[in-house]
């Protein structure tokens, strides 16, 4: 399955499972890079294409287990927001978790991809391939979300999947709660973004929604745990 643009400036990069799981294309900057089994998928997706920069929403191993190979592949720096950088430089998951002690560790640290040093941090207000970055953290504590208000188009990563985790439909819903560091930060982050009032929003996991209604009434009933 080819890029397929979700805006005139905007390409998403439909990685493994498709639908499921998202990369996307913006002003010559790849953000996220899927899982790590999936390297040669995403450099042909990225064939042809003139790349500046990757950056990571945030670094957990379904979105940057390629970003090491992108990398090297292209000779493209990696940025991620500053909460983020020691995972995304060692793929060891354990800074992004809750609980250090977490029985899942091990087996995310076995899904990560290799780490890749972080050229610089990104950081509120930050422009990076025309959009503008977002602090959204709570998923993880330096997830980032871009925006771009001109089409009112917004990449938001994990602070909100728009699928169901295990049924795997097409609905939104809160990311894997053993996955997120901090869920009060991150339903703060989903109310933050959802103030932008963005047209089109596109997921880590699941298709672009273009309902901005939707989103507000789902973002609307969050609890405020
Ligand atoms: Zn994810």
């Amino acid at each position: 399955m080819p890029p397929i643009p979700v805006t005139e400036t905007v390409m998403r990069l439909p990685l493994v499972p498709p639908h499921r799981l998202n990369a996307y294309l913006v002003g010559g900057v790849l953000i996220d890079s899927g899982g790590r089994l999936g390297g040669r998928r995403l450099l042909r997706l990225l064939e042809g294409q003139r790349l500046s920069a990757h950056v990571l929403t945030h670094a957990h191993p379904d979105h940057q287990g390629c970003s090491q190979r992108v990398c090297r592949a292209l000779g493209i720096p990696l940025l991620c927001g500053a909460g983020d950088r020691a995972a995304a430089e060692s793929g060891d998951q354990r800074t992004l978790m809750a609980n250090p002690g977490s029985p899942m560790i091990p087996l995310l640290n076995l899904m990560s991809g290799p780490g890749h040093p972080v050229a610089g941090t990104l950081a509120e207000g930050d422009e990076i391939g025309g959009l503008t970055v977002i602090e959204a953290p709570g998923h993880t504590p330096g997830h980032l979300a871009f925006w771009e208000e001109r089409t009112r188009v917004l990449i938001l990563g994990d602070v909100l999947f728009h699928m169901q985790p295990l049924t795997l439909r097409t609905t939104l819903s809160e990311p894997f709660r053993f996955a997120t560091f901090d869920r009060a930060a991150n339903l703060a982050s989903a109310r933050k973004l959802a103030a932008l009032d963005p047209e089109t929003i596109c997921f880590g996991h699941g298709p672009p929604l273009t309902a901005g209604d939707a989103f507000q009434r789902f973002v609307a009933g969050l609890p405020r745990a």
